[in-house]
Formats: C-alpha cells, structure tokens, sequence
C-alpha cells in the first residue's frame, strides 16, 4: 500500500512513518518542518520504502496514495500562537487540499483531530457527544476552532462525495522523541528536572490532564483506520493528574532537587480534561496499555540520553 502521512516529521507522525514501513509498506512522508524535526525521520531516509517530500499541507499536493493519515498541524499552544492565522489556514487549506487529493484517489483519509475541540469543558470526563466550550475569539481559536472547521469539512467531504474518513480526537500524548523546546508540559518539567532548574506551574496547579503514551495512541490510530467506523473517536488515556502532580512526580522520578515555581495560567488554558473511552472500547476494542508511571520512565530515559 501507499502512505501518504502529512506531519510525519512531527512526534506523533514520525512513529507512523516507521509502523507502517516495518509492515512493508510505502510511505511518503510530507512536512514543513514547523515543528516537525528531520532528526526524527532522518533513519528511515536510506529506507527504498520511504520518501520525504519537504512540503506545505495549504499547497497543492499531488501524489499516488492509498491511505492519508493528516498530522500536519503543531499541536504545542507555544507554536500553533505563534502564526495563529497560518494554524487556522493550515486546518482548513490543508484539509480541503487533503480530502480533494483523496477524493481523486479513492484512498481513505484520516484526521488527527483532538481533545482541544471540547475547550474548556463542562462535562468530564468528555464523551464524543459532548459539543464542548470554545472560545472562538481567544488565542486557542486558532488550533481548537481550526480542527473543529477541520472536523467539519471532513464530514462534509463524507457526505458529498462519500470520502472514506476516519477522525480521532486525540488527548495529551507523550513519549520518546518529543520536542525539548516547544513548551509542552512533560518536556518542559523532565527538562527542567533534569537540568536542575525550577519545575514551571501554571495557574496554582490545581488544573487536570490525561496522558496516554505514544504507543498507545499509534495502536489507536491504526485501530481506527482499519475498522469501518467513520465518526470521532476519542482515542487518550483516562489517568487523570494535576499540574502539581506531575510536577511532584516528575521530579521524585528524576530525583531532582529542583523547586516548584507559580507562574500565571495562559489564557483559556483548560481546567481539567479527561477522554471518556468508551466507544473506542466497543468499535475498535482499544483501551491503552501502558501506565504514566511506566510511560513516564521510558521518557525520562530517552531525555537523559539526549542530555
Ligand atoms: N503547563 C505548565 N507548565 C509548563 C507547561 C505547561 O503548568 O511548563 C500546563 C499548561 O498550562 C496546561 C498543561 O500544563 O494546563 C498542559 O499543557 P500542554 O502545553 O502540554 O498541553 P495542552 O493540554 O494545554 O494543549
């Protein structure tokens, strides 16, 4: 098969690259390398299964494909704000572009989509059903109401044009790999750890996430894409911790001297957030397997390395 992954020099994307070409399979790889990394690629080069286009999901993009999985889009608040109008472009021009391409191509296309279209929400945990509470005019609008727009032209695409979809809503995920500099909590607080400097909280830390390891969520995605289920799953794991959880666990597991240190919560920045997983449960009989404490370990493991 051919595989088109869009963001596949990205985190999330690059574990995609390298599951399917060790299935056997052909994957073209395409990235701007916003906050896409070539290191994370750069073994699969020399693969004859595997070609890198360095391209932009907004231009035309014309190749051969079987399967699209779309995950061009950064995911981290401290880089999708820092070109808002080029995030919300980049949901919108680059999915019309995406769902056209396989549209001609009859090939099924995936969407990354995420726990970020619930905003702040008023129902916990949240269930696909949950419509969520987004602000559409404050700094988050460009990522959250971008893959909402996303979310929407895929479903029209669906019922047009009958575009096989397939759409995940994908929560905090974590592991090996991840960027060291683009301000996401678990990078920021095993960094800080490690380095000895002052574990940053926002807010008074009492706010919630759920984190599932990266594994998991490829298991996930691959699920989802080979079942028959065209409507949002959510695909993240319920552990639910506070800030000041993660900080204390962090540096116990690191054993790190470094302080806790407050400092203000972005705005809109969600107070809790926690994947009901129910219905990837029943349609793809997925449920995550690897702990935070174990996913946690394998993290601080691969940053030590890096240091
Ligand atoms: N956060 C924090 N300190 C940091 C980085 C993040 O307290 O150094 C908080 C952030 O405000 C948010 C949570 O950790 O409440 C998760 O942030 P992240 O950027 O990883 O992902 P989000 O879920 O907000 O997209």
């Amino acid at each position: 098969m051919k595989i088109l992954i869009t963001g596949g020099a990205g985190f999330l994307g690059s574990y995609l690259c390298e599951y399917f070409i060790k299935l056997g399979h052909f994957v073209i790889c395409v990235d701007n390398f916003i906050s896409g990394d070539f290191l994370n690629i750069s073994h699969l080069m020399d693969n004859a299964r595997f070609s890198f286009i360095e391209a932009d999901i907004c231009n035309n993009l014309d190749v051969e494909c079987d399967y699209i999985f779309n995950l061009a889009c950064p995911a981290s608040p401290v880089i999708y704000q820092n070109n808002p109008i080029f995030t919300f472009k980049t949901n919108v021009f680059g999915s019309i572009n995406l769902l056209e391409l396989a549209k001609r191509n009859n090939a099924r296309i995936f969407q990354a989509s995420t726990s970020e279209i619930y905003g702040n929400p008023g129902v916990h945990p949240q269930p696909e059903s949950y419509f969520g509470n987004v602000n559409s005019i404050g700094v988050r609008g460009c990522y959250n109401e971008g893959k909402r727009s996303a979310e929407t032209l895929f479903y029209d695409f669906f019922r047009q044009f009958k575009v096989d979809i397939r759409v995940a809503r994908i929560f905090n995920t974590y592991g090996p790999r991840m960027s060291s500099v683009d301000g996401r909590i678990i990078s920021n607080f095993i960094c800080q750890a490690l380095k000895g400097d002052d574990v940053t909280v926002y807010g008074d830390g009492s706010h919630t996430r759920s984190f599932a390891f990266v594994d998991d969520i490829v298991d996930g995605i691959v699920k989802l894409m080979e079942s028959d289920f065209c409507y949002p799953v959510n695909l993240g794991n319920p552990e639910e911790f506070s800030i000041n959880e993660i900080a204390d666990i962090i540096i116990k597991k690191t054993n790190s001297n470094s302080n806790i240190v407050y400092k203000e919560l972005p705005e809109d920045d969600p107070l809790r957030r926690k994947p009901d997983i129910s219905l990837a449960k029943k349609i793809i009989d997925w449920e995550p397997k690897i702990s935070f404490n174990n996913g946690l370990d394998k993290t601080i493991e691969c940053f030590r390395k890096r240091f």
